[in-house]
């Protein structure tokens, strides 16, 4: 029922935010290496992002829009069940179940672009178009037919704020690809491809790159590196917390905890620790689909894990910083 699928995709997609996440993993996905993020109100205007990623086919692209609209979600007791399963192959359809999606795109296959649009569920017809290289999606109008969600949006800037910082978790972790943000018509980062020191120095700012430290430790098939600061980097009043697992931004309990510890285990504090780190391990030892819109993890071995990031993390705290 169009109805509840429209709800459903309300409750998965929580915001633009969200959906801009979503979207640039597409593009990542795709093997883009140049990736323009445009943004209108915070988001819920528009969010368009163009890439150069490998596109999709022309039987692809009404596939990618549609999946969505399955006998799936059956009652209104589905919901909290698809809510939790979060996006598996229907992070589009449920984005285009909620907003007026275009998608224009090229594939090398095609001799020519072809661009679909839809409105809530109403898809149009396959329509040939111009584009010489990628995709470009555009949303508009997010939540225009699920009013009551639409509620729940708080201000323009803070729509804002929570696209930047999914901006940001993506930039950080790619500095092998170029990336602009623009919102309302201006330029707020362009980022050129470089070295990871670059990239963080470009995103977190001078002050971080000029206190952190960089650590790279390996153990029992286990690497952590990134770039480390002692509290008195905090000036900043936005959190510099940054954890990915195998290339993923990961909000996690057990890895916090474990960096919370090695800072206050050194510096007998754990106020303001800035930190991007990354934790690479075999993908067989980690589940990062426990719940992907809130960014956890299980490990099959955590105690390992904890283990091993306290004590890479505290080996180089406590080195003089050189
Ligand atoms: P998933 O990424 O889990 O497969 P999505 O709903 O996010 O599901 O995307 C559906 C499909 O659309 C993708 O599998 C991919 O084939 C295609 N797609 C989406 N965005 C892009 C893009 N920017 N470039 C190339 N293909 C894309
Ligand atoms: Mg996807």
């Amino acid at each position: 029922d169009q109805l509840i699928s429209q709800i459903a995709a309300g409750e998965v997609v929580e915001r633009p935010a969200s959906a801009l996440k979503e979207i640039l993993e597409n593009s990542l996905d795709a093997g883009s290496t140049d990736i323009a993020v445009a943004l209108q109100s915070g988001g819920i205007k528009q969010i368009k992002v163009s890439d150069n990623g490998n596109g999709i086919a022309r039987d692809e692209l009404n596939l990618a829009l549609t999946r969505h609209a399955t006998s799936k979600i059956a009652s209104l007791e589905d919901l909290e069940c698809v809510a939790s399963l979060g996006f598996r192959g229907e992070a589009l359809a449920s984005i285009a179940a909620i907003s007026r999606t275009q998608i224009t795109s090229y594939h090398a296959d095609e001799k020519h672009a072809w661009r679909v649009a839809s409105e809530g569920s109403f898809l149009t017809d396959i329509e040939p178009a111009a584009l010489d290289v990628g995709t470009i999606v555009d949303i508009q109008d997010l939540y225009f037919n699920t009013p009551a969600r639409r509620k729940f949006l708080k201000t323009e800037n803070t729509e804002f704020g929570h696209c930047e910082e999914a901006f940001r978790r993506v930039a950080l972790s790619r500095p092998d690809v170029s990336l602009l943000l623009q919102h309302n018509g201006r330029a707020i980062m362009r980022l050129a491809t470089g070295s990871a020191e670059k990239r963080f120095e470009d995103i977190l700012g001078k002050d971080f790159a000029a206190e952190a430290f960089y650590l790279d430790e390996s153990a029992a098939g286990l690497r952590l590196w990134g770039m480390a600061a002692k509290p008195t980097f905090s000036r900043h009043a936005r959190d510099t917390q940054y954890v990915y697992v195998n290339g993923r931004f990961v909000r996690d309990k057990l890895i916090s905890h474990a960096i919370r510890q090695a800072y206050q285990d050194v510096l007998h504090h754990d106020r303001h620790p800035a930190f991007v780190l990354f934790l690479e391990l075999d993908p067989a030892l980690v589940d990062v689909n426990v719940h992907p819109s809130k960014t956890e993890v299980r490990f099959r071995d955590g105690q390992a894990v904890h283990r091993f990031i306290f004590h890479a993390l505290h080996k180089s705290l406590a080195a003089p910083v050189g």
